[in-house]
């Protein structure tokens, strides 16, 4: 009887075992926790001394923890970078009472594609804001991007030709970025030669299949009216920035005509 007793008992105490042949998290006994003497003895010969401490569900606990931890890690670390490239206004979550919030929602379900966006209105109705949070998903999707607001590539592209850098600064605008953001076209001074550059970027990019997004408190009438190159070419460059772009409007009632 006592003989029989001691078979059927599972392994447990043995004492070279670390956990004493029980899970050291919740302690239930481990099946095979180290083995009978003679298998310990030749494990620890050939330098296989790995004993289970962890019964299969705890463990399948822990792996699953641990890959909590790593995504939840990866995640805070995007949030950090993306806290580095979003200026602090278009961090916050939006409110949708304050904006066009019909437009956002139509523009915030663009999906990375060689057509942009072209998105018209008053300012006010929530433009910007919308894309912000379009270039957030893409961004944590591996998208790289360039915004560029009102004067702002007027002032890059004069400083990139006087730094000889012209080249480059097209050529990354033109091959390499994958979202282009052009903040408040029409409003910020530009030379010619900057509107003919900016306007050979944005055709480039639409031979490259890669999208640019637009936004402007202008009709195409009146954005054109903007430049100083000759209407023809104004024209023709805002009907195909008009064609290659999915057209949203703001404010619908309130545009400037
Ligand atoms: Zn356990």
């Amino acid at each position: 009887m006592d003989e029989f007793k001691k078979i059927s008992v599972p392994h447990t105490g043995s004492p070279d075992h670390p956990t004493g042949g029980k899970c050291k998290i919740c302690k239930c006994v481990l099946p095979e926790p180290w083995g009978d003497p003679e298998s310990i003895a030749l494990k620890k010969r050939l330098g296989l001394m790995i004993p289970i401490t962890t019964c299969d569900k705890c463990y399948r606990d822990l792996a699953e923890n641990e890959m909590n931890k790593a995504s939840e890690q990866a995640m805070k670390a995007s949030a950090d970078q993306w806290g580095r490239v979003c200026p602090d206004e278009y961090k916050k979550e939006i409110t949708l009472s304050m904006i066009d919030s019909k437009s956002y929602h139509e523009s915030v379900k663009w999906q990375y594609n060689s057509r942009g966006l072209l998105l018209i209105g008053p300012s006010g109705e929530g433009k910007t804001r919308t894309v912000w949070k379009i270039l957030k998903r893409q961004y944590q999707n591996g998208k790289s991007f360039e915004f560029y607001s009102g004067n702002d590539f007027g002032k890059v592209a004069a400083h990139a030709a006087r730094e000889g850098q012209e080249r480059e600064f097209t050529r990354n605008l033109t091959h390499y970025v994958d979202i282009l953001v052009l903040d408040d076209l029409g409003n910020g001074k530009m030379t010619p030669l900057i509107e003919s550059e900016l306007f050979d970027i944005i055709d480039k990019r639409m031979s490259n299949h890669r999208p640019t997004f637009v936004t402007t408190q202008y009709n195409s009438e009146s954005l054109a009216a903007r430049f100083r190159l000759s209407p023809e070419m104004t024209e023709a460059i805002t009907r195909r920035l008009r064609e290659s772009s999915n057209v949203i409007i703001f404010g619908k009632r309130t545009t400037k005509r």
